[in-house]
Parts: C-alpha cells; structure tokens; sequence
C-alpha cells in the first residue's frame, strides 16, 4: 500500500466572498482517506494477529462501509457487513461504496440487528459510521498536524469547523485542540442526538465541540435543493468537490453563522466524495431544471 500522505494540505479558499483555509483530508490516499482514514488509523497502525475478520453494519451506501473494506484488503482480513436493507436497484446496478466495497472482498448480507457480543474472538467488531475510542489514536494526529499549521504560519486563534454524523471526530478533535474551538453540526440525528453522542465518549462537556443548526429540520441522506445548489456553487467558486452528504449542510450552516468567520476559520474536507457516485445522479434527475 501506498503511505498516507500526511500531513494533508491546508489551501486557502474564496467562498460566497469569505476567505478560509481548507484542509484537504481527501487527499490522503486514494483508496483509504478522509476522516474514516483518521478514525480507523488505529488499526491500520498496529497488529492484531488474533483477528481475521471485520464486521460492522449500516447503510449499503456508507463511506465507513468503503474505507473498512479497504482495510480489511490492506490488512487481508475478511471483512462482513450487515445491512437492513439493499435497494434492488442497487442489487441490479452496483456503483459508489457498495460497488467499491464487494470489490473489495465485502460480504454483504441484508440482517437487521446483529448481536455483537456473540461474534467469535477472531472477529473485530465495528460500530456503525467507526463510533469508538480507537478513533482518537487518529483524529488526535489530525489535530497536531492543525496544531504544526498553526505555528508554522504564525496563527493565533483559530475556528475549525466540520459536519458530523456521529460526532467522533469533532470530539476527538476538539479534546486536542485545547485553544481552539471546533464547531459542528448534526447532519444525521438532530442536536440532542449529537450532545448524546459526545457524551458517550467524553463526559467532560466542557470539552465538547459547538454544536451549530439550522432553523428547519434536516434529514439525512434527503435531496435538498439548497443542498445541491451550494454543492454546486462550492465546485464552481473553489474547483473543490465536496461529498454530498454533509458538506452541504456544513457548509450552509458554517454561512449562517458569520461569528464562526470572524477569526481565520479552517473547514475540514473529510472525503467521502466516492459516495457522490450515487448521490449525484439522484440530484441531477430531481432538479435538473435549476442550472
Ligand atoms: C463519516 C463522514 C462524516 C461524519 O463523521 P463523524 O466522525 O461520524 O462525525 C462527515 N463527512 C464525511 C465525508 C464522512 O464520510
């Protein structure tokens, strides 16, 4: 395998008239990058010669889903991943993560709920979108590569901002970036959801991100129409491809709150941008009228 190419960069960026810095996590490896290279580092790092298999669940689209099969080839693991459900149009044409992953080896298998507690002792069990404490081992490189930046360019304080899902990262982040804030949003579950979520992991909220929203709800995975607008404005004023899951909600939030802006604010790109192959199309069917 290829090394990671760490750190990743950090570009200067133009958006809607506001300048910002861009650290570009999907350009850590081709294959195996974005915040789910950060967050399953660990075990890319390390040995486990008791394990043979990995298995996790979720959606049949998930970016963790991807960058897992992508370890387990890297590490010659099997790798089993339980879904409720697959669209048979999916079934019938594979593409994206789904694609990506059974060619990677994923055996996919459509089970709801999996009892972990019974998987035998050679299988390393994953919780969905990689919520667990092994993910800080990563996320904390992350925030010393930030930290590196910031000496290296003469920068006092500083605001990150990145969306979430589970929150792992945003955690993790925030709890070694000790002078800086780190801002999110819920992009999966609302704001209780994420505040239940951090405090999973770390009970001292004291160091817990900012959580930040929208006036109207968001659903997850939902085609939004000012979604893809500012997708495609994103593309159209920076030349970046953002993912189409999250970016476009951080990024809306990240403008509805200039308070963010008024220090030199960094936004993370977490990758993901493998997953737009079946974002994008469904975007392009339903709104094909606004270019
Ligand atoms: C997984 C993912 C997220 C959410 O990360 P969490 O650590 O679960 O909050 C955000 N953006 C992209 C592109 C992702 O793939």
């Amino acid at each position: 395998m290829q090394t990671l190419n760490f750190p990743s960069p950090v570009e200067s960026i133009t958006f809607e008239g506001h300048s910002f810095f861009l650290k570009r996590d999907d350009f850590v490896h081709p294959d195996f990058s974005g915040n789910k290279a950060r967050k399953f580092y660990y075990y890319l790092q390390n040995e486990f010669p008791n394990i043979n298999k990995i298995v996790s669940n979720g959606s049949a689209q998930s970016n963790a889903m991807y960058s897992l099969s992508v370890l387990a080839k890297i590490k010659g693991w099997k790798f089993e991943y339980f879904v409720d459900h697959i669209a048979d149009y999916l079934k019938e044409y594979p593409h994206g993560n789904y694609k990506a992953a059974v060619d990677n080896g994923m055996k996919i298998t459509e089970q709801a709920g999996i009892v972990p507690d019974t998987f035998p002792k050679d299988v390393l069990f994953i919780e969905e979108g990689g919520r667990q404490k092994e993910a800080e081992y990563g996320v904390k490189l992350l925030a010393e590569e930030i930290l590196q930046w910031k000496t290296e360019n003469d920068m006092k304080v500083l605001n990150i901002f990145l969306p979430s899902g589970t929150g792992t990262t945003a955690l993790f982040l925030q709890k070694h970036l000790h002078s800086d804030n780190v801002y999110t949003t819920p992009c999966v579950g609302d704001e209780k959801y994420l505040k239940r979520q951090f405090l999973e992991l770390e009970r001292d909220e004291y160091i817990h991100p900012v959580i930040l929203s929208l006036e109207k709800k968001h659903h997850f995975g939902k085609l939004y129409k000012e979604n893809y607008k500012i997708w495609l404005k994103l593309q159209q004023q920076t030349g970046v491809e953002f993912d189409l899951l999250y970016d476009p909600l951080g990024w809306r939030v990240l403008l509805e709150h200039p308070e963010v802006f008024t220090s030199p604010t960094l936004y993370i790109h977490q990758g993901g941008v493998l997953g737009n192959e079946s974002m994008l199309p469904r975007y392009e069917r339903k709104y094909k009228d606004i270019l």
